[in-house]
Parts: structure tokens; sequence; C-alpha cells
């Protein structure tokens, strides 16, 4: 993450150090106030008259969404940015966040009664300090790292913000679905004291479920971390894979919740892949009306995309996912160091759920994951910090923006219509997820040739792309017609008409309904070529 948000007072030195830092990290300098002058054609105190300070927040969050979704930038922020919560959650989700920290007293002498700073205009002081005071706290809320000014030169806080910012490593994403939580991301964070979220020390009892795969590997350690924070906690062990996801088990650990004494003051934290967090979730969702559920996620699908979004449930006879909930954690606790034991064909799994997000994200972030794609592949740390955290980010914009799948959350489906087919006609668990969903980005990748005019290089880097981060090859097998027949009856599909993610190109996506011939006709093709 090389975005990098300077907020603070008025006065706290943001242009200087921004420009400085910005010079520092090769990436260049955006001042927020001068694109909304530029925007508007008018200066900050000329809009303050035209259009009030209402009408100036308005620009200013137009300005900070547009910066935020364009090129890596050191972003310099108006002092009011923090007001608006959802620039909060925005420029934390988007980058690094940084305070220059400076007293009220401070930057009132260093601003003095500037004619250019539209709410300092009509005050005596007194207001202003009120005012000051009650955007500090915003300003420690929203900040990643804070680092003190009073005293320093420009050169000294530039380095000390420079070496944070490169540094950072453990910084967190918040996600705006539910009652809002945090997405915590780090290495070793398993072994840091005070590492579970306040809410789960002020809990009576957490039931800890996992399966019994992940709960020999590293239950122990969080048991202790609890232990240690006071918590009082006991361990459900489920039986590994998908073949757990089902009914009759959701209720056995209800019960077991119940025999153990968890009441509504208990919580659930859910330690393991997908099928732990759906099921744990689930019944988290129902067990006494619902309790919370903290997420663990252990494999890197899990902490790439499933953990985020409180999608739980479990699969039926008739399908997979049949039967859940939306249900959003209180908090998810991703540590990579925990996927140090995870078996090569679960992280090809997560590998391919990695590239259809940076396929969905941008250019930059499909540029990130292919510098980074032979390290991943050794999965060096440093490089899996940055896929989970840029896979994360992602999934977490998405999500705040749509919490029930009812219009930007589909794009989360790419890959999937074909690559559920593929699941269903090999019989489940015979192919491994990401496995599948990897041919069905590479049939995307042609579809959108085919029918969107989608450029040809597309197909090449989607193909490259996997192959490179090391996502085997699936030979397809089962005819054209089940498969055909298996996505027209895709829980997406509407009447045999078959919904596709397709991309015009990297991070433009299109949903395409595509008639039940013409799908089975651009499958035969594609499976011809490939
Ligand atoms: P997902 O749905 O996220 O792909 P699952 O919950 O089906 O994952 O887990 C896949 C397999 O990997 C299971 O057998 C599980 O026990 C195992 N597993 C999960 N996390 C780890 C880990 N960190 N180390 C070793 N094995 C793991
Ligand atoms: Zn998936």
């Amino acid at each position: 993450m090389s975005r990098v948000f300077l907020i603070g007072f008025m006065g706290a030195g943001k242009s200087g150090v921004g420009r400085a830092l910005a010079a520092e990290l090769g990436l260049s300098f955006v001042d927020l106030d001068s694109e909304v002058e530029k925007t508007e054609g008018l200066s900050v105190a000329q809009i303050f008259e035209r259009d009030g300070e209402q009408g100036f927040r308005r620009a200013e969050r137009a300005a900070l969404a547009a910066v935020s979704a364009s090129a890596d930038a050191v972003v310099a922020c108006g002092g009011g940015v923090v007001l608006d919560e959802r620039n909060r959650a925005l420029m934390r989700s988007s980058g690094v966040v940084l305070m220059l920290d400076v007293s009220a007293e401070e930057a009132l002498t260093r601003v003095g009664s500037s004619r250019t700073r539209p709410l300092l205009q009509d005050a005596d002081g007194s207001g202003v300090r009120d005012m000051l005071q009650e955007r500090m706290d915003l300003y420690r809320a929203t900040a990643h790292h804070i680092v003190a000014t009073v005293g320093r030169s420009v050169l000294d806080v530039t380095r000390e913000a420079c070496s944070v910012i490169t540094s950072s490593e453990i910084g967190d994403i918040d996600v705006s679905a539910g009652a809002g939580y945090t997405v915590f991301i780090g290495a070793s964070l398993m072994d840091e004291t005070n590492v579970f979220p306040g809410m789960l020390a002020s809990r009576s009892r957490v039931a800890i479920v996992t399966d019994s795969n992940v709960g020999r590997l590293h239950a122990v350690c969080i048991e202790r971390s609890l232990r240690e924070a006071g918590v009082d906690s006991f361990t459900c062990t489920l039986e590994p894979g998908e073949t757990s996801k089902n009914w009759l088990r959701a209720g056995t650990l209800l019960e077991e919740f119940a025999l153990a004494g968890l009441d509504r003051q208990g919580a659930v934290l859910a330690l393991g892949g997908g099928v732990v967090g759906d099921l744990a979730g689930f019944c988290a969702a129902v067990y006494m009306r619902g309790v919370p559920v903290v997420q663990v996620p252990t494999t890197l699908l899990a902490q790439v995309d499933s953990s985020i979004g409180g999608k739980t449930g479990v699969d039926l006879a008739a399908g997979k996912n049949l039967a859940g909930a939306f249900w959003q954690p209180a908090a998810v606790l991703s540590d990579v160091t925990l996927l140090n034991t995870l078996p090569d064909a679960e992280w090809h799994n997560g590998m391919a759920e990695a590239v259809k997000t940076a396929l969905l994200a941008g250019p930059e972030a499909v540029a990130q994951l292919t510098a980074d794609a032979v390290d991943l592949a050794a999965r060096d740390e440093a490089a899996v910090l940055r896929c989970v955290r840029m896979c994360a980010g992602f999934k977490a914009r998405v999500v705040s923006a749509d919490e029930r799948e009812s219009g930007m959350r589909e794009c989360l489906n790419l890959g999937h219509t074909l690559g559920h087919a593929i699941e269903k006609v090999a019989g489940y668990g015979t192919v491994g997820h990401g496995v599948a969903v990897a041919e069905g980005l590479r049939f995307a990748a042609f579809l959108s040739a085919r029918l969107l005019g989608a450029p040809s290089e597309l197909q090449q880097r989607v193909n490259t792309l996997l192959d490179v981060c090391g996502v085997p090859r699936y030979l397809v097998t089962g005819s054209v017609a089940d498969l055909a027949a298996a996505m027209s009856l895709d829980k997406k599909a509407r009447g045999g008409v078959v919904r596709f993610v397709l991309l015009r190109d990297v991070g433009d996506w299109v949903v395409v309904s595509v008639e039940p011939d013409v799908a089975r006709k651009s499958l035969a093709d594609w499976l011809d070529r490939s």
C-alpha cells in the first residue's frame, strides 16, 4: 500500500512534510484542497462563500473519492476531512493514514488568523479552540500512525513518517457493514499480547470452533492468548473438509455451545478456513438469536476473501451454501504466519482468488501481484502481507458499498460461473474451489474478448498471471452439455440465461446475461483451444 493520507490540524505541516515524503517515497503529491479548487474553479474561501461549508464538504468528499481510486500518492488533506465518517473509512481502507500531531494551541499560533482559511475568520479564538479539540479525537481515531511535529524540522518529521510507513505491515482495514468492524492483518499476530480485540475480553466465554487439522497446529496458541487476556474458552473441533458444512453438524455444534454454558454474553471464535468460518459464523448468527463471531482465517483463501463480508451458511443436498445468514464478524484477525503450515493445494486455491481480486481491483493490483508472484510462490512473508492486504482492502471496499449483494458485490463472482459448474460436474471435493475458479477466470477472459471485444492481451495476462502465481491447470472433465447445464442451474442464473461477470479490461467489470446456447458454444470453443 503506497497511498498515504496526511491528516491533522491546519498548520500541522501537511503540505511541507507531504511534498518531502512524496519525494522520498517516489510518489506524486496531491493537495486535496487544491484538487477541490481545480474542480470547482474557485478558491476554498470562494466556495465557502458560494456554497457554505456543506457545499465545500461535498466537493471535498468527491475529490477524496477520486484521489482514492486513482494512482498511489501522498495526499495532504484539509483539516476537516475527518468530519465525515465516509471519508474516514475510505482513507483507512485505501491507504495508510498518518496524523501529524500538533497541539491546538500550537496550530493556532502557526496559522494565525489567516484570511484564506475560512473557518478561522470570524472566531475570536475560543470557538476555534472548541472546534479543534473536537477534531483532535477524530484525527487520533482515524490515524494508523501518529507522528509528533512540535519542535521538529520538516526533515526530521519526514524521516520518521517515512520509516513508519515503510515498516507498516500491521495496518488494519475497516469494513462498514453490520456494526462496522476491523480486519487486522499482520505477521506473528498470535504471539502478541492483547491481540484479541477488546470486545472479546469483555465476553463471559468464548467458543473456539476449529477443525482437527488446524486445531492440532494452532488451537493451543489461541487458547493461551485468550487465557492471558483473562477470557474463558472451550474448543469445538470439526472434521476437516466441506462435508462438515451441513445442517446436522450445525445442530450438534449449537448443542455443544449450550452444553458448555455459552450464553448471550458469549462469543464464537472461528479458527480455520472457509468451512470453519462459514459454519461457525452461521451458528453464531442463530445461537441465542446471535452472538458475536471473530474470524481468525487460517487459509489463504479465507484471508483474501471469505472471512470478510459476513456470508455464513451450510450446504444442502441440492447445492452449496443454500442455507445461511448474513452475519458480519465483530473482527477479522488475519495472521499470515498461520499460513506457514498450509498445504500447497490449499495455497493454490487461495492464489486463484487473489488473482480474481487483482483483476477486479485494477492495473495497479495486477502489477503488484505480478511483481510479487515469484516471492508469493515461495511464500515470502512481506509479499504475502502485501497480497492479503490488497485483497482484503478490495473486498472490504466492495462489501462496505454493497453489504447484501444487490449490486457491486456481484463482481466477486468473476470466474465462479464456470468454476462452480466444474466443481459440481467433477463432484464436490474432487477439485479445489480455487483451482476450478482459475479455469473460470481463463474462460471469463475468453468470453470477454468474444462478447465485449476486450483487448486480446487480457486473455494472455490472465493466463500468465495464474501461471506465474503457480496455480495449476485443471483438465476440465465432463461434457460441455453437463457443464453448460450446471451453469444454467447456477443460483445466479435466471430462467436458463447464464450470468457472467466479464471484463472490458483489467479493473473494468460488467455483469452480462448470456443465452444458454451462446454459453454452450463458447464453452465448447474455449475447451477446444485450451
Ligand atoms: P477454504 O474453504 O478456506 O479453502 P477449508 O476450511 O476447507 O478451507 O480448509 C482446507 C483444508 O486446509 C482443511 O483440510 C483444513 O483442515 C486445512 N487447513 C486450514 N488451515 C490450515 C493451516 N493453517 N495449516 C494447515 N492446514 C490447514
Ligand atoms: Zn470463491
